[in-house]
């Protein structure tokens, strides 16, 4: 028998499944939203609700939007064929952030990963050859994390797409910015010589 009564034991199990939310981090977010106020527990359980009603992925890019297209494909201002290819949704943010990129998006939802089960077939792959495909884009850009998983999906695409003329670029992987070459990692200073530039 748990130790809660079931309500609680239930928010508890529900909470456990969030991404980095262990068993002891889950009871004191339940404990948490027991005693807050009536108002704030149906904001956030109305938050939860819509986030799963209104959003949906965008059917070109596949970012996840209220609209669709998406802000970023139905924008006439930024360059629709120049296209940078993510792994998550959330890695636009990123990018969105430098202020230095002003082309569209298409993203895999996830990397290719043998290990766990994640083959080609659980991408958004066949809808990024389509684009391709369709003479939509003149460059793609490949920003897949600089992991085994997101180099092996880089080269899954760049081989998917070797026949069509399409210019395809990898992101440059190295040393971070204000950081000391001394402190950093064989890979890391192999893939900033591998990426160097003319100056
Ligand atoms: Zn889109």
């Amino acid at each position: 028998m748990s130790k809660f009564a079931e309500p609680m034991a239930r928010l508890i199990d529900e909470l456990k499944k969030l991404p980095g939310i262990g068993g002891k981090t889950a009871q004191r977010l339940a404990f948490h939203i027991l005693r807050a106020s009536d108002e704030d527990a149906d904001l956030l359980a109305n938050s939860i609700r819509e986030v799963k009603a209104s959003l949906h992925l965008c059917s070109v890019c596949n970012n996840i939007t209220d609209v669709d297209p998406c802000v970023y494909c139905s924008s006439a201002t930024r360059n629709q064929r120049l296209v940078c290819v993510v792994e998550e949704p959330t890695n636009i943010a990123a990018i969105e952030k430098t202020r230095s990129f002003n082309g569209v998006y298409h993203v895999l939802h996830g990397a290719l990963s043998p290990l766990h089960g994640v083959g080609p077939e659980h991408l958004r792959l066949t809808s990024l050859s389509q684009r391709v495909d369709r003479g939509e884009i003149d460059e793609l850009i490949i920003a897949t994390n600089p992991t085994v998983e997101g180099e092996a999906t880089a080269t899954y695409i760049s081989r998917m797409l070797k026949s069509f003329p399409v210019k395809l670029t990898r992101i440059a992987t190295g040393i971070p910015a204000g950081s000391d070459i001394e402190y950093a990692d064989e890979v890391t200073m192999a893939k900033a010589i591998e990426g160097r530039r003319e100056l």
